[in-house]
Order: structure tokens, then C-alpha cells, then sequence
């Protein structure tokens, strides 16, 4: 077996040690000193990545930066994890999230909050004084991890956001395949029905790289996308790529720009960039559409009823019986009811952002309240997934019966609708992390980040953030490339042309 490529490691190791204590991105960290020489041959030979610390890992502690988990090691790898190292990948660490995924500012951490690496080019404060800023989340840091060159790629969890936000404020490139393309077995569940696993990464070809070799079908997940969705999907998108691959230019590729994408909170920062990309496409010879997505507004509330009904059944699980952390109610109680040490387990196990998703969501599916939250919004999602397949000329494999598929013409000049969609990726460049008491951000405005990312996490579409300069403020900024389902190819190939 090949040894470790020394210039790889060693620069990857070097940002490690003089990075990883300010940013707090890695919580675990391989031994890095024995080189892998286990590392199979293939195209990822030696590269280390990171892994969020909500994907299973049999040879480090897999604890979703929660209380519940700690001392937790899975006796077994994800399947993503598994293919990675089949590529000859080296597993480098478990990096810092948000509690089970939940938040996008990544301070919602037992292990504490993920600070940016970035720092603007006008600044000339010493690395380690830098402004302290917000690396995003859930994912942040695998984003940071990335952003300081600390590894050559990442895998994050996408569940409404949480590689796209941290990419763009990290600026670096951030991918949610469509659901169920890429396997969820062994990472653990937040909203079932919204998880994808995502890739990071400083350049769009290292996404598609890490994307070629985990997008397989994987049996012992039981969302995955059939072979026969996927074989179509990619038959329908290749058709309509042909029109414009390979020739450099992107005649005959039709751009959306969805005019609810500019909300009243936008900051107007992020528009500059954006406007420069879009004149630079349309000069390639693409066509940019304004089209409207109209039940946009109502994505945020669907989305967190949805992923808090779903995450309190999920959650269920840590009870401190079978694995994880396990509280034992104080002297005197009768200590023969499991009720007791569930109650106390929980209580002391979960930080306050996951208790309160885990009310909010139990709430929701009580039989006072289903009709009007859970049902209410598996009907927005339903409306935000036909916003979406009238706005794409690709028909939606997964929602067309498959007789109609045949007369599909993605070549005619007849067939209206875009092939993507391009809007920015969020409201405004990394927030500043603020002092652990202030109360300087109302909790409402946190949530109001998502607003960008929910639509295509309830649509399960893929959606990449890639990022396209920066703001006023010198901080990066993102676009997001939004396609069809299944046509996370078309989404990395414009992607490309963007960065
Ligand atoms: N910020 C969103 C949430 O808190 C998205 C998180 C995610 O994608 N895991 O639910």
C-alpha cells in the first residue's frame, strides 16, 4: 500500500494545529500521525475529509454535538462514510453542528459555537484577533473546516439549509443532492422526509468528485431512490444538457430568477455580486426568466412544523436505556421506573433548542392541533413542489407517470420553463457572534435565515451554494443553483460556469 501523500497531509495537518482551536471545527481528530496507510486506492487516494458529527463513524465518537450522545461511538460506518473510504478517502475528524442539526448559526453546540475563518482582505488584524463571526449551520463546522483548509472536502447534513447557509458564509462550495439520491443509512435522523447528506468544498469539480462516488443506490436505505428514478431522471436532464454542454457557452440554457427570492429582510449587500453573475450568464448566451414561485411565503412555517413533528419522533429514541448518555434520578426517587430516568436523561441530555423543537413538534401532532399544523403544512409543501415543477421545462421523474415521459422534448424551442433557478443563497453576509447572554438578535431573526433554503429541502430538490464575491462588508457571498429532482449534474455543470 501507498504511504500518506506527505504534502497533502502535511498542509492539511498544518492548518489543523494552527486553526482548529479558534475556529472549534474538528471535536474529534483522527490520529493523524499514523498515516493512513489503510487507505484504499481510488480516486480520493489519501485526501482527508471531514465528517459531521451526526454521520456514523465506527472508529470515532459519533455524539451530534449533543449531551445525549457523549461517549457515543457507533459500532458501525454510514454508507456514505463507507464509500468514502472505498475511494481511498482518510476519515480526518467529526466536526462541530448545531445539537442534531438543529439551528443555523452552529451555537446551539455543547462543545460551543464554530467561528468563521474567513477574514476580508482589508482586514489586517492578526488571524487569531479576527471578527468573530458566525460560521452558519447546522453544518458549520465542516464549512469552516473546509474554508480554513483544514481538509479537501466535507460532508454536512442538509436538512432546510444546513450546508447551503455555512458554504455561503464560509464561502466555499456547499451541495444538497435531491432527496433520497444520496444514502441516509447511518446518519442520524433529525426530519426524516428532509435529511440529505451534503458535500463542501473550495471548488465546484471537488463537489462533483465526492458527488460521482456517493451517489449510489444503497438497499438498506429505505428512501433511497429507486435505480429505475434515477436512470430516468438522468436520461431527461442529459437531454436537455445537451443543448449547451461542452460548447463553453450556455446558449439555450434558461435561467429563472424566482422574485420571491428578495424578501424585505434581504440586505441589499448581497445583491451586487448577484447582479454581476447574472449579466455574465446572460452574456454566455444563457436566457434569464423572471418567474414567480407563489407559495414561497409560506415554506419557513411548513418547514418548521414539519421538521419538529418529525424530529420529536425521532428523538424518542434517547431515553438513556439503550445508548447514549443515561441520568439516574436523584437518591430517593423509586428508582425502578424507567419513567423517571427517561424524564431525567432528557432533561439534562438535550440542550433548550432541541427541548423545544421536541414540544413544538409533539405539539403539532397531538389530535388538536394536526389538521391545522402538520396537515396545513404537508399542503404548502405540496404547493411548493408544484410551484416548482410548472417553473422547470425537466418534468419532475418522481411525479410524472412514466408513459408521459417518453414525449418529453427537452430540445424543442416550444418547451417553456427554465432549467434552473439562481437567487441568492441567503439574507445577508455571516452574522457576528454575539456574547453568550446578549440578547441583540431577536430569536425570530435566526430562524428567518432559512427562508432562502426551505423551498428546495421541502421540494427535495438539489440546490448548491456557490459563492460569487462579496459584500460591502468584505465578507463572502452566496448563490444558490437550484435544478429538478435528479438533476444534481445539471446543478454542479452551472455551478462550474458560476464560480
Ligand atoms: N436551520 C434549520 C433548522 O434548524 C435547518 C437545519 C438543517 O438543515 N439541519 O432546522
Amino acid at each position: 500500500s501507498r504511504t500518506f501523500s506527505p504534502n497533502a497531509g502535511s498542509t492539511y495537518q498544518q492548518a489543523i494545529e494552527s486553526k482548529n482551536k479558534s475556529t472549534n471545527a474538528f471535536v474529534y481528530l483522527s490520529n493523524s500521525d499514523t498515516p493512513p496507510a489503510q487507505c484504499s486506492e481510488g480516486p480520493l487516494h489519501g485526501l482527508p475529509i471531514a465528517i459531521k458529527d451526526n454521520i456514523c463513524t465506527a472508529e470515532l465518537p459519533t455524539t451530534c454535538s449533543s449531551g445525549v450522545l457523549q461517549e457515543f461511538t457507533s459500532p458501525f460506518d454510514a454508507t456514505v462514510v463507507e464509500l468514502l473510504k472505498q475511494a481511498g478517502g482518510f476519515i480526518t475528524g467529526k466536526t462541530n453542528c448545531d445539537e442534531f442539526g438543529m439551528g443555523s448559526l452552529n451555537t446551539h453546540s455543547i462543545y460551543g459555537p464554530v467561528v468563521n475563518p474567513f477574514q476580508p482582505s482589508s482586514s489586517t488584524a492578526p488571524w487569531d484577533d479576527r471578527e468573530r463571526r458566525s460560521a452558519g449551520g447546522s453544518s458549520g463546522g465542516s464549512a469552516a473546516a473546509v474554508a480554513a483548509g483544514m481538509c479537501y472536502a466535507a460532508l454536512g447534513t442538509d436538512t432546510g439549509g444546513s450546508v447551503r447557509l455555512p458554504a455561503s458564509y464560509c464561502g466555499v462550495v456547499g451541495l444538497k443532492p435531491s432527496y433520497g439520491i444520496v444514502s441516509r443509512w447511518g446518519v442520524i435522523s433529525y426530519s426524516d422526509s428532509l435529511d440529505c447528506v451534503g458535500i463542501l468544498a473550495k471548488r465546484v469539480s471537488d463537489v462533483g468528485n465526492i458527488f460521482n462516488i456517493l451517489a449510489k443506490y444503497d438497499e438498506k436505505d429505505l428512501t433511497a431512490a429507486r435505480p429505475c428514478s434515477r436512470r430516468k431522471a438522468e436520461s431527461v436532464c442529459r437531454e436537455a444538457m445537451d443543448r449547451w454542454k461542452g460548447k463553453g457557452k450556455l446558449k439555450g440554457l434558461r435561467i429563472g430568477v424566482p422574485k420571491e427570492y428578495f424578501p424585505s429582510p434581504l440586505s441589499p449587500t448581497v445583491l451586487a455580486p448577484l447582479r454581476t453573475l447574472l449579466s455574465s450568464l446572460s452574456s454566455l448566451g444563457a436566457t434569464l426568466v423572471p418567474v414567480s414561485l407563489p407559495a414561497t411565503p409560506y415554506a419557513l412555517s411548513a418547514y418548521y412544523v414539519i421538521a419538529c413533528a418529525e424530529a420529536s419522533s425521532n428523538l424518542g429514541r434517547y431515553d438513556g436505556v439503550r445508548y447514549g448518555t443515561r441520568v439516574e434520578p436523584p437518591p430517593g426517587s423509586d428508582l425502578r421506573r424507567t419513567a423517571d430516568v427517561y424524564a431525567h436523561t432528557r432533561t439534562k441530555g438535550f440542550g433548550r433548542e432541541v427541548q423545544k423543537r421536541i414540544l413544538l413538534g409533539t405539539y403539532a401532532l397531538t389530535a388538536d392541533a394536526f389538521d391545522n399544523y402538520f396537515l396545513q403544512a404537508q399542503r404548502v409543501r405540496k404547493l411548493i413542489k408544484q410551484d416548482f415543477d410548472k417553473t422547470f421545462k425537466i418534468p419532475n421523474v418522481l411525479s410524472t407517470p412514466s408513459s408521459l415521459l417518453p414525449d418529453f422534448d427537452a430540445t424543442s424551442p416550444t418547451t417553456s420553463g427554465v432549467d434552473v433557478l439562481i437567487h441568492p443563497q441567503a439574507i445577508r453576509t455571516a452574522p457576528p457572534l454575539s456574547p453568550p447572554d446578549s440578547k441583540s438578535e431577536s430569536e425570530l431573526d435566526v430562524y428567518v435565515q432559512d427562508v432562502l433554503t426551505v423551498p428546495a429541502s421541502l421540494a427535495g430538490l438539489p440546490a448548491m451554494s456557490v459563492p460569487v464575491g462579496e459584500g460591502e462588508d468584505g465578507w463572502p457571498v452566496g448563490v444558490s443553483v437550484v435544478g429538478q429532482w435528479g438533476c444534481d449534474e445539471m446543478v454542479l455543470r452551472v455551478g462550474e460556469v458560476v464560480e
